[in-house]
């Protein structure tokens, strides 16, 4: 019997070319793989960094997006945690190899055989995207379907951290550069009850800092705002992908803070020992998060009515997003729809 079937999708076919009309044979489902069929699906800085292949991870034709929100439409023969027809989210990872140590210990994220959801994979700009079930979650009764996508993955990536950190509600905490990632790491870290400073480049995205739960903005390129913090934080997310002064935000970091990155700056970092050595300070980064942690996120953020602010696009309409993401006028996160 003949079970293949195709998948529309948009992609690339070469580094920084235009989304085109695309479409994939699939055949039968594995056993424990769902078929999802995409209503939304948000756009990272991830999927541009990938069509413009920066990390020379791209394969090409390239059927990005990992922000997915859809509809479980089959499954294969073993998968028993999720029915077909309810909501569900896919973000970065679409499988996970499940016997490692991370797998077994429950930090799915840091399996060294996780499969990324458009790296040599096709993603969630189509009509439908497969994945296994371990990294499929369903959606919280009642959560708006149209914005949740970009909780899958710059929500995870930002929520995360505030969990491995064991940050405090009493903390004083720091987001650099307010995104997609940033403007969510506003809202959860003062649901937290965190004290929050807000590090923008932006004069316009100082008030709406505020208004996303920031309780003080610093810019984010001025030295002498820098300087007035030293010594201020426990704890500093940085979101943006290019290099800082990372000595200069060091400084402004308390006794045994932390500087974490979730963005992805590729220049190396060139921080003095001293300055880390003398106060015990830690710098660290991280990948998204477990399938356990993106539950607990989706119930945090529907307790305390956290939601990615999205501009929508329909699908057919990719290319305009992506030129929008690129100006870098987005407010705050990209999300295309299924006609
Ligand atoms: P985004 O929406 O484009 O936001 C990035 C922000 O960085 C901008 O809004 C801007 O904030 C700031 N920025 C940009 N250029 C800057 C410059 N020259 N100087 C100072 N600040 C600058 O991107 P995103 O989707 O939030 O993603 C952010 C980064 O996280 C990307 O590198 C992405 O690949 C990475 N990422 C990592 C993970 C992970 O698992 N670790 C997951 C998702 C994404 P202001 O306007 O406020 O200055
Ligand atoms: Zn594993
Ligand atoms: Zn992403």
């Amino acid at each position: 019997m003949n079970t293949a079937k195709t998948i529309n999708a948009y992609a690339v076919r070469e580094a920084g070319g235009q989304f085109e009309p695309f479409s994939y044979e699939v055949d039968e489902l594995n056993p424990n793989e769902v078929e999802i069929d995409v209503l939304h699906c948000g756009i990272c800085h991830s999927d541009l960094s990938m069509v413009e292949n920066e990390w020379g991870l791209s394969q090409y034709p390239l059927v990005a997006g990992h922000e997915v929100i859809g509809k479980i439409s089959a499954k294969g023969s073993r998968v028993l945690n999720l029915e077909e027809g309810i909501t569900v989210g896919l973000g970065w990872h679409c499988s996970y190899c499940g016997h490692c140590h991370s797998c077994q210990t429950g930090d799915q994220n840091l399996c060294e055989n996780a499969q990324g959801t458009i790296v040599a994979h096709h993603g969630g700009f189509a009509e439908k995207v497969r994945a296994d079930a371990a990294s499929v979650i369903a959606i919280p009764e009642g959560m708006e379907l149209e914005s949740a996508g970009p909780l899958f993955c710059g929500g995870i990536t930002v929520f995360n951290p505030i969990v491995q950190f064991g940050v405090k509600s009493t903390d004083q905490v720091a987001v650099i550069g307010i995104g997609g990632l940033g403007h969510l790491a506003l809202q959860f870290l003062n649901a937290w009850g965190c004290e929050v400073t807000a590090f923008t480049t932006s004069e316009s995205k100082r008030q709406a800092a505020m208004d996303l739960g920031a309780h003080n903005t610093l810019n984010s390129r001025d030295q002498g705002e820098i300087e007035s913090a030293a010594g201020r934080f426990d704890f500093i997310i940085s979101t943006v992908n290019v290099k800082l002064d990372w000595n200069l935000y060091v400084s402004t970091l308390k006794p045994k803070g932390h500087l974490h990155f979730v963005g992805a700056t590729l220049e190396p970092l060139d921080l003095r020992v001293f300055s880390l050595l003398t106060g015990q300070k830690s710098v660290s980064a991280s990948p998204v998060g477990s399938p356990t942690t993106i539950g607990l996120m989706l119930e945090f953020a529907h307790r305390h009515n956290i939601k990615p602010q999205i501009e929508t696009y329909p699908m057919s309409k990719i290319n305009e997003a992506f030129e929008h993401l690129k100006s870098g006028n987005a407010k705050y996160r990209l999300v295309l729809a299924n006609e």
